[in-house]
């Protein structure tokens, strides 16, 4: 913070990262996040079961169908849709608060979430100059069935599933303000990272004081 009042120096930006399982996009970010700092992980509701080492609260919030239901009903999403067979949802508190605190908000979401925050944007200019929306794509499709085999997190079906929807996913990669190709992973975070830095010091996100 560099002036008088208690605001921060800026509106914090709200990330939105879509691409095909398996693109690489918790590795990037991952890589890129600890060097970053002022910049916080939305952490989503799902319905599909953990994996083997992930964290309840850190890596997803996983609830029941009945307990996602009733946060639709409650409408406690931002965005909410069904990716591969299960629920996945953003909490608008995981959102608000953070940006007005100048915090950056990184979401790994899906293409049809990322739709509805682009239509989000029409109703308010304000949330429309804090969204950035990233597309994270493989190298080609081989290599994308290779690392999605070889993290061996999903089961033949989920695999073949996910795999089905990348092409269309891919197909929604010229919606997006910016696309990072994952080849290498060092130079892929490098590219996120260095686009964060400069989205940050862009002059729209500076407070005039
Ligand atoms: P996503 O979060 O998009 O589903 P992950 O980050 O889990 O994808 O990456 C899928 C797999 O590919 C992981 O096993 C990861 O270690 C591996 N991976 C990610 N980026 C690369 C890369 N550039 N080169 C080789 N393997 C990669
Ligand atoms: P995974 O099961 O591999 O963790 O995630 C599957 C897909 O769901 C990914 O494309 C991921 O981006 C997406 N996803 C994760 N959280 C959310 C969310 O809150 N909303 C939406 N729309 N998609 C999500």
């Amino acid at each position: 913070m560099n002036n008088t009042s208690d605001a921060p120096d800026r509106t914090g930006m709200i990330l939105i990262l879509s691409g095909p399982s398996g693109s690489g996009k918790s590795s990037i970010y991952k890589a890129a996040i600890g060097g970053l700092g002022g910049i916080e992980f939305s952490v989503s509701c799902t319905t599909r079961q953990p994996r083997p080492g992930e964290v309840d609260g850190r890596d997803y919030y996983f609830i029941s169908r009945e307990k996602f239901d009733s946060l639709v009903a409650e409408n406690a999403f931002a965005e909410h849709a069904e990716v591969h067979g299960n629920c996945y949802g953003t909490l608008k508190s995981e959102l608000l608060g953070r940006i007005q605190r100048g915090i950056d908000v990184l979401l790994d979401i899906d293409v049809q979430g990322a739709a509805q925050l682009r239509a989000l944007c029409s109703d308010s200019t304000e949330f429309c100059e804090a969204c950035e929306f990233i597309f994270i794509m493989p190298p080609s499709f081989e290599e994308l069935e290779r690392r999605l085999r070889a993290r061996g997190t999903e089961t033949e079906e989920s695999i073949l599933r996910r795999l089905a929807n990348a092409k269309g996913e891919m197909d929604h990669a010229h919606e997006y303000d910016h696309i990072i190709v994952n080849d290498d992973l060092a130079h892929a975070a490098k590219e996120f990272t260095d686009l964060i830095l400069g989205l940050r010091n862009h002059p729209k996100r500076r407070r005039i004081v």
